[in-house]
């Protein structure tokens, strides 16, 4: 398969997965979503009592990491993550995870791994991914990178509405701490930190629908692709 690699990054909750999940399903490209590999790697801990009380257990993290299989595979158009042939797509959604994942980001071998396996998923060209390091270090020469913004009080009600949809039950004020303690060790770590790459393009959607955010970049990939004469 063809196509560019488009790679997008930003903050917590700014509706980063749902837009690249737009891109991805109009351009018919592969969407992966490497939040939830470190998510996944995160549940892998806690399953092996790697993490207790809130204390991370770095060094025995590394030595197993060899045992953590992760794929994805698409049921019913939506991409689901499994950790070692199971279905961990909506457990990383919950519980201690979002509370334990930036540490586990934070470890080298960790983003290592992910990142080998991040590149390996793209070697045919035509992808979508989300993250914090996409533009930065996974692909630095992506073909469009994309920085998403939105206001606290958005990215904060999104993703409690999210989690009510899904039928989990979160207190907002809570969402709201995860949120900004993610963001805090997540553009502070010394590795990978978030941050936007020189040459991407800011896209604020606090005032926008899905539809005009959709839009907003479909005319950016349209520039990119008449520009080396892919359209
Ligand atoms: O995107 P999502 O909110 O699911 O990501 C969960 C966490 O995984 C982030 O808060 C961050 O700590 C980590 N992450 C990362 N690098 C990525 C994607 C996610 O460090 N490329």
């Amino acid at each position: 398969m063809s196509g560019i690699t488009i790679a997008i990054d930003g903050f917590s909750a700014c509706g980063k997965s749902t837009l690249a999940k737009q891109v991805a399903k109009h351009y018919g490209y592969i969407f992966i979503d490497s939040g939830a590999m470190y998510r996944a790697v995160t549940l892998f801990a806690l399953q092996n009592g790697l993490i207790e009380n809130g204390e991370l257990n770095s060094s025995h993290l590394i030595d197993k990491l060899n045992n953590v299989k992760l794929r994805f595979e698409e049921k019913e158009g939506y991409s689901r993550i499994f950790l070692n042939e199971v279905d961990v797509e909506d457990e990383i959604r919950q519980g201690e995870v979002p509370n334990n994942v930036s540490k586990v980001a934070t470890i080298k071998e960790v983003r290592e791994k992910l990142v080998e396996e991040q590149r390996n998923m793209a070697s045919s060209g035509g992808i979508v991914m989300d993250g914090r390091d996409i533009g930065t270090v996974v692909f630095p020469d992506a073909e469009l990178k994309i920085f998403v913004t939105a206001s606290k009080e958005v990215r904060v009600t999104r993703r409690w509405k999210e989690l009510m949809d899904k039928g989990i039950q979160a207190d907002i004020k809570e969402v709201e701490r995860n949120l900004l303690e993610r963001d805090l060790i997540d553009s502070t770590r010394l590795e990978s930190p978030l941050r936007k790459a020189e040459d991407a393009v800011v896209l604020d959607n606090s005032e926008m629908t899905r539809q005009d955010q959709l839009q907003w970049v479909i005319s950016r990939v349209e520039d990119v692709l008449v520009s080396k004469n892919l359209s």
